[in-house]
Order: structure tokens, then C-alpha cells, then sequence
């Protein structure tokens, strides 16, 4: 199976990324990925074996553990790839070095485990569009917001189909570990 560690969006992100979508589409040709499928990915796995499955939860598990929830805020977009057949994608201009952390320890346990994962360095962004043409020039400005990140998810992308599909397998909520007074004890 196809997987992949994805950190789930904020809603009022999501608004604000379904706005810029929209703005795209009077501007640019290319391949328009579903607002329903928006996501910030942590670290692909590409093709694992069922029995490792386990192995890819417990990673995801063991490097969420006491990590609180992520606060992040859209910012500019930006490119991968040829000018008439790039990858476009909005950044974020807050929660960069914390999701970088937490795509390190999420990188760092399955590598523990034996996983294969693309190594390539980690720059946050949700794509928004594939095969784009940017060479016409205008882009719109991107909507902005902001919010805390409350969830990570290990999916399983099909791509058999016309679009890609992502199935969440397992999800892990963010939660700081609870304050605890001198005595040790739970507040
Ligand atoms: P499609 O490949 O049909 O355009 P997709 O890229 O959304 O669809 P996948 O290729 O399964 O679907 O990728 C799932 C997620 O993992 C996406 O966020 C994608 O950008 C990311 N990803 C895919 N391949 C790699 C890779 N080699 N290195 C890093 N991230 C990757
Ligand atoms: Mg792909």
C-alpha cells in the first residue's frame, strides 16, 4: 500500500485555501487537486507491505507523544518544478520550524523501524494545483489564515482512480503532556 503522514488542517485554513483554489481557477490551467483533499504532508513512505502497517502506527504514535497542537498561519504561494508544468502550493508563514520538528521525529521513528521515506528536505506547503502553467505570469494573491494543527494522519493514497483518493488509516491527536506541580503530581 501507498502511505503517506499528513498533518490535518485547521478549518478556518481550510476556508481560506478553498478561496485561493477558487481564485486559481480564472488564472491558471492545470490539474486542480479537491478541496476535500488538502493536506500538509509530513513524510511519504511511498510503497510499504501490509505487515508493516503496525510498524508505520507506532512510529506515527511514538513521535506525536507529547507534542501539543501546532500553530501555524497560511502564507505566499509557491512553485516546484517547470514554469508550464509546476506544482503550485501555499506555505505558511508560522509553524514552520515546528511541524519541521515534528516531520524530523515522525522521519527519525520510522527510520527506527526499518521504514523507507523520502528524505528530501521538509518544506510545508499544500499543494494546490499540479501540472500548472505559470508561464501566462498572474497569480492571485492568496487568502491568509490561521489556526492550530490538532491532528496527524498516516494515509493510504490510491491512485488507480481518476483523482487520487487518501483513506486515513489511523489518526493521532496532538496533546501537550498535562502540567504537573513540584510534587509530580497531575493538575
Ligand atoms: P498524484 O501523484 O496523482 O499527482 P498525489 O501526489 O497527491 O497525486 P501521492 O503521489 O500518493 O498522491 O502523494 C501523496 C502525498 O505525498 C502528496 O502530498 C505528495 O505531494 C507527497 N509525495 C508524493 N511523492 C513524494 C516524494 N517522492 N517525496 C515527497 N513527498 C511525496
Ligand atoms: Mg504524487
Amino acid at each position: 500500500m501507498r502511505l503517506f503522514v499528513a498533518a490535518d488542517l485547521p478549518v478556518q485554513v481550510h476556508e481560506a485555501l478553498c478561496e485561493t483554489s477558487a481564485a486559481l481557477r480564472e488564472l491558471v490551467h492545470g490539474r486542480y487537486v479537491a478541496p476535500d483533499s488538502f493536506h500538509l504532508t509530513l513524510a511519504f513512505l511511498g510503497e510499504v507491505p501490509g505487515s508493516q502497517l503496525d510498524d508505520a502506527i507506532a512510529a506515527l504514535e511514538e513521535a506525536c507523544l507529547g507534542q501539543g497542537p501546532i500553530e501555524v498561519a497560511l502564507g505566499p504561494l509557491g512553485s516546484f518544478g517547470r514554469a508550464r508544468r509546476a506544482t503550485l502550493w501555499q506555505g505558511l508563514a508560522r509553524g514552520v520550524d515546528e511541524l519541521a520538528g515534528l516531520a524530523g521525529d515522525v522521519r527519525e521513528c520510522l527510520a527506527e523501524r526499518g521504514l523507507a521515506y523520502d528524505a528530501t528536505l521538509f518544506v510545508p506547503h499544500v499543494t494546490l494545483m499540479r501540472a500548472a502553467d505559470l508561464s501566462a505570469g498572474t497569480l492571485p494573491m492568496p487568502q491568509v489564515a490561521k489556526g492550530a494543527i490538532e491532528t496527524v494522519t498516516l494515509y493510504r493514497s490510491d491512485l488507480s482512480g481518476e483523482r487520487p483518493r487518501y483513506e486515513a488509516l489511523h489518526v493521532v491527536r496532538l496533546q501537550a503532556p498535562p502540567d504537573q506541580d513540584w510534587e509530580g503530581n497531575l493538575s
